[in-house]
C-alpha cells in the first residue's frame, strides 16, 4: 500500500506533476519484496489473535532495581547484585557504560580507556577520515599503535556519576490551585537551582528530567571526555554487511562494530585533544566472556535507549498507523531514490553521501516495521480494551471519577485536534528540512548574529571555526543531489498540507513560474550566495568589521526568503496551536499515568525512555516471525559466507575473510560447534539509542554488542511484545575474530580482561 503512494510520481511542477524516479534494480525488487512480506506477516499474525503477556519488556532505572525488580532479575538467572550494577560507593557496572557522541552508547573494554561501540555510531568519523584514495569505510581502518589512532574533534562521551532522585525539590510544596503555566515555570526555576548547585566549579553536567510525565524528576549528574580517538574500523562490508537491505531485519551477519580511545589530561580529567594527553583509566572496565551464549540463557543490556512513548493511547497510535508513518515513509522513500540515482554512478557522492543515506534510511525502513508490527499485534484493539479498563475503573467511584472520571476523553478530544498540526510538524522536518542548504544557511546566518556583540578578534577566531564547518560542508555536499530533493519535497509539501498551511512562497512559484517548482529550484540554486562559496567567504571575513549588510543580504538570499517564508506560517499557525494542545495533553497524561499507577498498585511501571540510563534484561532466543518458520538466536560465519555467494551486491566480503574462512583459521573465536557465531537476538527491550550498549551474561560480562532490533518488532517504542520484540547484537567472540585474525590487530586483545 505505502508504495503506491499517489505521490510517487510528480514532476517539479505544482499543476502539472509527475517526478520521474529512477530506481537502481536492487530497490525495485526491495520494495517489491517489503510489499510480499507485509502481507505475508500480517496473514500469519491475525491469525495468532492476542499476544501473551508481557514478560521481559521494560526500560528499567539502574538507581532503583533494589527496589524495583532485582529480585525478579535473579529469579531469570542474574548473579550480580544491584550494587554491582549502580553504585555510588563503588565501583559499579554503571561505570563502564558512556553515551557515545549524541545519540549512541558505548563501553568501556581495557584499563586504557579502549571504547566499543557500533560501526554505525562510529560511522561519520571513519568517513570523516576518508576521501577516495585513503577509503576507511571501504577498506577499514587500524591503528597498530597508539600514535596511529585519530582524533576526531566535536567527538566526545560522557559518564554518569550519578542519578538522585529529585521529585521532592522539583515538586514539593506546590500549591494545587495555580495554572499549568505558572508549575511550570515554578518547575523550571527550581530545576535551575538544582542545576546550578550541582554543576558549579566541580566540571559536572547536572541534567534534570521528568519520568513519568512529570509525576517524578531525577537528575543525573556527568561528566564529559572529548579527546576520543578513532583506533579501529572493519570495512563496511563486515561492519555495515547487508547494508540497507538487512538493516532491522534478523537472520543477520553484520559485524557492527568499531574502537575507539578516551584520552584525558595528566590527572585523569578531561582535557581538549593534546598529543601530551594520556589514554584514560575509568574507575571499571567490562570483562568479557567468550564462553558464549546459548538459548535461554539471561541477558542484560546497558545503554541510553531514546524515546519511547509506551502509554499513550489509541488515538494516537491510530494517527501515527494510518497517516504520519505512512506519509514520512514515502517522503523518505523519495529522497533515497534521489540519491540512490546519483550515488549508483558516481563514487565522490557515494562517498558524500554515505553517511547521510544510511540516517534517511535507517528510520524510512523502520517505520514500515513499525506499520507492520503494530498491525499484527492487534496493538490498536488492545490498548483500546486496557483504556476501556481504565475508564471503568476511573467510573466506579465518586472521588475516582472527579479526580479521573474525565480522563481519557479529553485526551481524546485534544488529540482529535492535534493532528492536523502534527502532520505540519512531520512535513516541516521530513520535507521543508530535507534540504541540506537550509541548515547551512541557517548556520551561516546565526554565525552572523552570535558573533554581533563580540570583539573584533573574537569575531575573527568566530569565523576561522565556522569556515571549518563550511569546508566540511562543502565536502560532502553535491548541488545537483540537494537540489533534487528540495523540488521533490517543495511539491510534496503543497501536495499533502492543507492551504491554509501554505507559505508565501507558493504563490510566487504560481504567479512568476507558473507552478514550475523546478525552474523555482533551478534559480534559487543559482543566486544564492550560500553555494557560491568565493563569494561567502568574502563576505564571512567582513564579519569582524561590519555586521549590518551582512546579515541584510543574508535576508535578502532567496534560500532564507523561502525559510522565513515558511517559518511566518508555522511561528503564527502552527507552533501556538501544536504547543497549547501538547501541553495541555501532557497534563492530562501526567494524570492517566497516576491513575494508571494508582489502579494497578502491584505493578511496577517502568518509565518511558528519554536518553538516560536504563537496565534491560531478557533472554535469548530466537522468534517465530510467520507459520511455519522459526528463527534460531544466533547466526555463524557459515551463514554471512552463504550469502556473499548469492551474488547480490549488499552482501561482498572482503577477499581476506573468505581466505580465512577456507582455511578454518578461526583460533579460540568458537562455539561449541566449531562454528564462529557472528550475532545473536535476545528479548531484552531496547530502543533507539541502545546502539552500542554491552549486553552482558549473567556475571555482568560483555557477551555481545547490540546494533539493532527486528523489523517485525520495531513498535516496541509504543507497543513492547515479548513474542516478536528481539534486540540484535554481534556476538563478543565475533569482534575479537575480526580484530586478531582479520585485522590482525591482536595487540588491542592484550589489554582486554577475557574470562
Ligand atoms: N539501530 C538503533 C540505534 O541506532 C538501535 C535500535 O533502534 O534498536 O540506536
Amino acid at each position: 500500500m505505502l508504495w503506491d503512494y499517489p505521490f510517487r510520481n510528480f514532476t517539479g511542477s505544482l499543476k502539472n506533476s509527475s517526478i520521474s524516479i529512477t530506481l537502481k534494480p536492487d530497490f525495485i525488487y526491495f520494495n517489491l519484496n517489503f510489499m510480499k512480506i507485509k502481507s505475508f506477516i500480517a496473514a500469519f499474525f491475525l491469525s495468532l489473535g492476542l499476544f501473551s503477556a508481557k514478560a521481559e519488556e521494560g526500560l528499567w532505572i539502574p538507581m532503583l532495581l533494589q527496589h524495583y525488580n532485582i529480585d525478579i532479575m535473579q529469579k531469570e538467572g542474574l548473579r550480580l547484585s544491584a550494587e554491582d550494577i549502580y553504585s555510588i560507593n563503588q565501583a559499579s557496572l554503571k561505570d563502564a557504560i558512556l553515551i557515545f557522541g549524541t545519540g549512541c552508547t558505548g563501553e568501556v573494554i581495557s584499563g586504557d580507556g579502549l571504547v566499543l561501540t557500533n560501526h554505525h555510531c562510529g560511522y561519520s568519523s571513519i568517513q570523516s577520515h576518508s576521501s577516495v584514495d585513503n577509503d576507511y569505510l571501504t577498506n577499514g581502518f587500524w591503528a597498530m599503535n597508539r600514535d596511529e589512532e585519530l582524533p576526531n574533534p566535536g567527538l566526545k562521551v560522557t559518564f554518569l556519576i550519578r542519578i538522585e532522585d529529585v521529585s521532592q525539590n522539583v515538586l514539593g510544596k506546590m500549591d494545587d490551585n495555580i495554572s499549568e503555566v505558572e508549575r511550570d515555570s515554578i518547575i523550571r526555576e527550581r530545576i535551575a537551582g538544582l542545576k546550578k548547585e550541582n554543576e558549579d566549579g566541580n566540571g559536572y553536567k547536572a541534567v534534570i528530567k521528568p519520568f513519568y510525565y512529570g509525576n517524578e524528576y531525577y537528575m543525573f549528574i556527568y561528566q564529559e571526555y572529548n579527546d576520543i580517538r578513532l583506533v579501529g574500523a572493519p570495512p563496511s562490508s563486515i561492519g555495515n554487511y547487508g547494508e540497507d537491505w538487512d538493516n532491522w531485519i534478523w537472520p543477520r551477519h553484520t559485524g557492527d562494530f568499531s574502537l575507539f580511545r578516551i584520552y584525558a589530561g595528566a590527572d585523569n580529567k578531561p582535557a581538549s585533544y593534546s598529543p601530551e594527553n594520556t589514554p584514560y583509566k575509568s574507575k571499571t572496565h567490562l570483562k568479557i566472556s567468550t564462553a558464549g551464549v546459548k538459548e535461554g540463557d539471561f541477558t542484560m543490556i546497558m545503554g541510553y535507549p531514546g524515546t519511547t512513548t509506551e502509554y499513550i493511547i489509541s488515538d494516537e497510535i491510530k494517527f501515527m498507523l494510518e497517516t504520519s508513518l505512512p506519509k514520512k515513509v514515502a517522503i523518505r522513500d523519495a529522497r533515497l531514490k534521489i540519491l540512490d540515482k546519483y550515488m549508483a554512478n558516481n563514487d565522490t557522492i557515494r562517498i558524500q553521501y554515505a553517511s547521510k543515506y544510511r540516517s534517511i534510511s535507517n528510520a524510512w525502513k523502520k517505520w514500515e516495521g513499525v506499520i507492520i508490527g503494530l498491525e499484527k499485534t492487534n496493538a490498536l484493539a488492545r490498548k483500546a480494551e486496557a483504556e476501556e479498563n481504565f475508564r471503568e475503573w476511573a467510573m466506579s467511584n465518586p472521588e475516582r471519577q472527579s479526580e479521573y472520571g474525565n480522563t481519557l476523553q479529553a485526551l481524546r478530544d485534544k488529540n482529535r485536534e492535534l493532528v492536523k498540526y502534527s502532520l505540519v510538524y512531520d512535513y516541516s522536518n521530513e520535507a521543508v528540512m530535507a534540504a541540506e542548504i537550509f541548515d547551512f544557511a541557517l548556520d551561516c546566518n546565526s554565525l552572523v548574529y552570535s558573533t554581533s556583540e563580540m570583539s573584533k578578534e573574537d569575531k575573527r577566531a568566530a569565523v576561522d571555526k565556522f569556515k571549518k564547518r563550511m569546508d566540511a560542508f562543502f565536502k560532502d555536499y553535491n548541488r545537483k543531489v540537494d537540489q533534487e530533493i528540495f523540488q521533490t519535497t517543495l511539491a510534496y509539501y503543497y501536495r499533502d498540507i492543507a492551504p491554509e498551511f501554505h507559505p508565501d512562497i507558493y504563490n510566487v512559484i504560481n504567479k512568476k513560474y507558473k507552478g514550475d517548482i523546478n525552474k523555482f529550484t533551478a534559480e534559487t540554486f543559482n543566486k544564492t550566495i550560500f553555494l557560491q562559496k568565493d563569494k561567502l567567504l568574502e563576505l564571512l571575513d567582513q564579519i569582524p568589521e561590519s555586521k549590518f549588510n551582512i546579515s541584510l543580504r543574508f535576508q535578502k538570499d532567496p534560500v532564507l526568503v523561502i525559510f522565513n517564508s515558511f517559518a511566518a506560517v508555522y511561528s503564527k499557525k502552527v507552533i501556538p496551536a501544536y504547543d497549547n494542545l501538547k501541553m495541555d495533553m501532557q497534563v492530562l497524561y501526567r494524570s492517566y499515568m497516576r491513575g494508571l499507577m494508582e489502579m494497578q498498585k502491584d505493578k511496577v511501571f517502568y518509565p518511558d525512555a528519554n536518553f538516560t540510563m536504563r537496565v534491560a534484561y531478557g533472554k535469548a532466543e530466537g522468534y517465530k516471525p510467520a507459520d511455519g518458520i522459526e528463527y534460531l538466536e544466533y547466526t555463524s560465519l557459515s551463514g554471512a559466507i552463504e550469502k556473499h555467494y548469492m551474488d547480490s551486491v549488499v552482501y561482498s566480503l572482503p577477499e581476506k575473510l573468505i581466505e580465512i574462512y577456507n582455511s578454518k583459521d578461526f583460533g579460540r573465536w568458537v562455539n561449541e560447534k566449531g562454528e564462529v557465531p557472528v550475532c545473536f537476538v535476545a528479548s531484552n527491550h531496547t530502543s533507539g539509542g541502545n546502539s552500542g550498549s554491552p549486553i552482558l551474561n549473567a556475571d555482568g560480562y560483555l557477551i555481545g554488542l547490540n546494533f539493532d532490533r527486528n523489523w517485525e518488532g520495531t513498535m516496541s517504542d509504543v507497543y513492547y511484545d515479548v513474542s516478536i520484540c528481539r534486540n540484535i547484537s554481534v556476538d563478543i567472540r565475533y569482534v575479537l575474530f575480526i580484530i586478531d585474525k582479520f585485522a590482525g590487530a591482536g595487540y588491542l586483545i592484550n589489554e582486554m580482561d577475557l574470562i
